[in-house]
């Protein structure tokens, strides 16, 4: 991992490869889902298969898809969540406990009365997927690009050598700009990055901009019902 001025100058040069005869883990775990294991980056698409895997292993788990929570009661001895499949059919599961790990807008959150305290910073981040071989640009495998203002960047390898590079900048609130605006001045923005590379001469992937928050649940757990990930917490990763 290397702290990169934007015209390529080396500010840090981590190399965790240096420690692999004194660690059995020689590696960072960098923004979660960038498992940096010294030169292999795990997406978060990936890291949600091994996951599931995992989870076949264990015979009194079952992972279900198309069903979406609705409600989530609870009493003394059980917790019991209800909603509806994809098809239409309800369903209802009562089990001793409850973790509604179901993201930033969760319903689980909601449906025990918990609010996500805290605010939303005024800016927004612009990331990019982009099929290109940065390394020939000067980049380490992770990159953090310190610039002025909001000319700052996360550049990283998303996987294998075949998966595309994610570029992540800075960009005003959206209280700003719109995103048609943000996403007009994509090329422009990227031209910093890509260090002289014309944006017809790369594959964009995917696009998107977040918003980042720096909100908190009051309580991670409400009786037997518990919450984790975005539902019980939102911190700018920067
Ligand atoms: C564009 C973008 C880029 C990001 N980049 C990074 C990054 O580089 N590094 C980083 O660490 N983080 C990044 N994040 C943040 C990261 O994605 C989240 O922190 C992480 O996904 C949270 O995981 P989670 O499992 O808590 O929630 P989620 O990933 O949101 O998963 C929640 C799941 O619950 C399901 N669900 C929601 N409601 C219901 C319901 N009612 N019933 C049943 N299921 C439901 C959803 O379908 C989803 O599958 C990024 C986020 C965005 C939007």
């Amino acid at each position: 991992m290397q702290l990169q001025k934007p015209d390529g100058t080396i500010i840090v040069n981590n190399d965790w490869g240096i420690i692999k005869d004194l660690s059995p883990y020689p590696y960072t775990l960098m923004h979660l889902v960038f498992l940096n294991l010294a030169d292999d980056r795990v997406g978060q698409h990936t890291l949600a298969e091994i996951m599931l895997k995992h989870c076949d292993n264990y015979p009194t788990t079952k992972v279900l898809f198309n069903h979406e929570v609705q409600s989530v009661t609870q009493n003394e001895d059980s917790v019991t969540v209800s909603g509806v499949q994809t098809n239409g059919e309800p369903f209802s599961y009562t089990a001793s406990y409850g973790v509604g790990a179901d993201g930033g807008k969760s319903t689980v959150r909601k449906q025990l009365g918990m609010t996500l305290d805290g605010f939303t910073w005024d800016e927004s981040y612009l990331a990019t997927n982009i099929f290109y071989p940065f390394e020939t640009l000067g980049y380490a495998e992770a990159n953090f690009v310190v610039g002025g203002g909001r000319d700052w960047a996360i550049v990283c390898r998303t996987g294998d050598k075949q998966a595309p590079w994610r570029c992540t900048y800075g960009e005003v609130s959206s209280k700003e700009a719109s995103d048609e605006e943000v996403y007009a001045r994509v090329p422009q923005r990227l031209a910093k990055y890509l260090r002289g590379v014309k944006y017809e001469d790369v594959k964009i992937e995917a696009i998107a901009r977040y918003n980042v928050h720096q909100r908190c649940a009051k309580s991670f757990r409400v009786g037997r019902v518990f919450l984790a990930g975005d539902a019980a917490h939102l911190t700018q990763p920067m």
